[in-house]
């Protein structure tokens, strides 16, 4: 197993760092430790180490791991979902509870996460996620389309959003990153002047080779899995 807690200790120590560079509190900042594809003894050395928000990409794996695991009853952990949710998985996404959906991309999806949210009883937390990019890879709102659909996404009664996320083009320089960055929070400070009866408070973007260029650019959200628990199989 890699050296977790240490890992774990230097990501923070760098978030610390990159937060007071920026002007900002460094606890302001939520790091989500990101486990997809390892198990769950990974899970238990972060929590030993202090941390407690955990994400997962996909639902299943995140209800195998996190739900029907003894392992994971009982434990103070939240858990946060990153990824696409595909239609027919959205059930299973909600049966994760998860604290924070990141990847609402689509309308489709958000209405149908509502209606299942409705007929549970239950609200959720959640975030749009926008393809700054323009990339075909990516998922999430082209911008503009967001802002058209946003009036309707906002009517869904079951889903509380919090801000943006979003996931720019890899490259391994992360100051390639930062134009998107800044993007994503100036497209968020444009929709909280013209929606501002929705919460606009938080940013997730930032991955293990950029979140401190993220974190300078405003993320209130990142998201890290490499640097905290090595390369995945
Ligand atoms: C896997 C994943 C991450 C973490 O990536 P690392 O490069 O390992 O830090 C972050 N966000 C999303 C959406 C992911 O799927």
């Amino acid at each position: 197993m890699p050296p977790i807690a240490d890992n774990l200790q230097r990501v923070r120590d760098r978030i610390a760092t990159a937060a007071l560079r920026a002007g900002r509190r460094p606890e302001e900042i939520t790091l989500v430790a990101v486990t997809k594809t390892h198990p769950w003894a990974y899970v238990a050395a972060a929590l030993a180490a202090s941390q407690r928000d955990f994400g997962e990409n996909r639902p299943e794996e995140a209800h195998a791991k996190f739900i029907e695991n003894p392992d994971a009853a009982d434990q103070p952990l939240r858990l946060h979902l990153i990824g696409p949710i595909q239609s027919r998985k959205a059930k299973i996404a909600l049966a994760c509870r998860p604290v924070l959906i990141h990847s609402v991309d689509r309308t489709k999806i958000a209405r149908k996460l509502d209606k299942l949210a409705g007929e549970q009883g239950v609200a959720l937390d959640a975030l749009l996620e926008v393809n700054v990019s323009g990339e075909a890879s990516k998922h999430g709102w082209a911008p503009d389309a967001l802002r058209a659909e946003l009036p309707d996404l906002l009517a869904l009664p079951r889903l509380r959003f919090h801000g943006l996320m979003t996931i720019p083009p890899y490259d391994p320089d992360p100051e390639r990153a930062r134009p998107y960055f800044m993007a994503l929070r100036e497209l968020r400070d444009a929709l909280a002047a013209d929606f501002p009866q929705a919460d606009w408070s938080q940013l997730s973007m930032g991955m293990s080779h950029d979140f401190e260029v993220a974190i300078e650019e405003g993320a209130t959200i990142v998201r890290v899995g490499t640097a905290i628990f090595g390369p995945r199989a």
